[in-house]
């Protein structure tokens, strides 16, 4: 892909991001919970409630316990898109096995006008951050043409592993939707950790649905980044966390 197809505009958004970066700061800092190992070996009962992790950020994703459904956080609102796609809120007493969230302060702006698939996506993208090291909060809102996402059912002790549960996921075709895709693209060297490369979720403008994206086709959007180089990471309370067979 050549990027002078694309009308692409970057900008510092020193209006938002409150000056330079001097030193450490609360918006700086990527939380997660859990491992995506931990997941993958179907870890699916985390410790950490929503009041919790809402303290930690009002932006991300994730899944909540017993895989089920998954998680999408935008503007302090956190909500479960079940198997059926639809969306809800999500009540702080409930708890997650795996999520990522940070404060949204973005500090770069992409302005996407023609149109780009998930590839096409990551490849504009990595053009506007100044590091591939570090991970990136991305948020990107507007009008797609179309997104292929996916939820999945809840699940039941004993727990299969990720790729098990996942052969019972369901997904869904939005075409021609207004909605934000919530995401972050970690480093390469934090790949047991977390997704590595880029990873979405999508929820729809009226708040109603969404999922994980699968595949994309963005038309018309913005893509917000937000750089965190501060990482905090809580681990499971339990003894499915403690006794997981998570390598040597
Ligand atoms: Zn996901």
């Amino acid at each position: 892909m050549r990027t002078s197809r694309y009308l692409l505009l970057i900008a510092l958004l020193a209006g938002i991001a409150p000056g330079a970066r001097s030193g450490p700061e609360e918006s700086d800092v990527l939380f997660q919970a859990s491992t995506l190992t931990a997941l993958s070996a179907g870890v699916f009962d985390g410790s950490l409630t929503f009041r919790e992790l809402r303290e930690q950020g009002n932006f991300g994703l994730g899944t909540l316990n017993g895989l089920d459904g998954e998680l999408v956080a935008v503007d302090g609102r956190f909500y479960q898109v079940n198997a059926e796609g639809r969306a809800a809120l999500i009540p702080d007493g409930e708890r997650t096995p795996f999520a990522v969230v940070k404060q949204f302060r973005p500090d770069r702006l992409v302005t996407v006008t023609q149109r780009v698939d998930f590839a096409g996506l990551g490849q504009l993208v990595d053009q506007a951050i100044p590091s591939r090291n570090i991970p990136y909060a991305v948020r990107i809102t507007g009008r797609f043409a179309s997104i292929l996402a996916r939820s999945v059912p809840r699940q039941t002790p004993p727990y299969p592993t990720l790729a098990r549960a996942l052969e019972q996921q369901r997904t869904f075709t939005f075409r021609d939707v207004e909605g934000t895709m919530v995401g972050f693209r970690m480093p390469a060297a934090m790949g047991s950790l977390n997704v590595a490369g880029y990873h979405f979720h999508f929820l729809t403008a009226d708040r109603t649905s969404g999922g994980h994206v699968l595949a994309c086709e963005l038309q018309n959007v913005t893509v917000e980044l937000d750089e965190a180089r501060e990482f905090r990471m809580d681990l499971p309370h339990g003894e499915s966390f403690d006794r997981a067979e998570l390598g040597p």
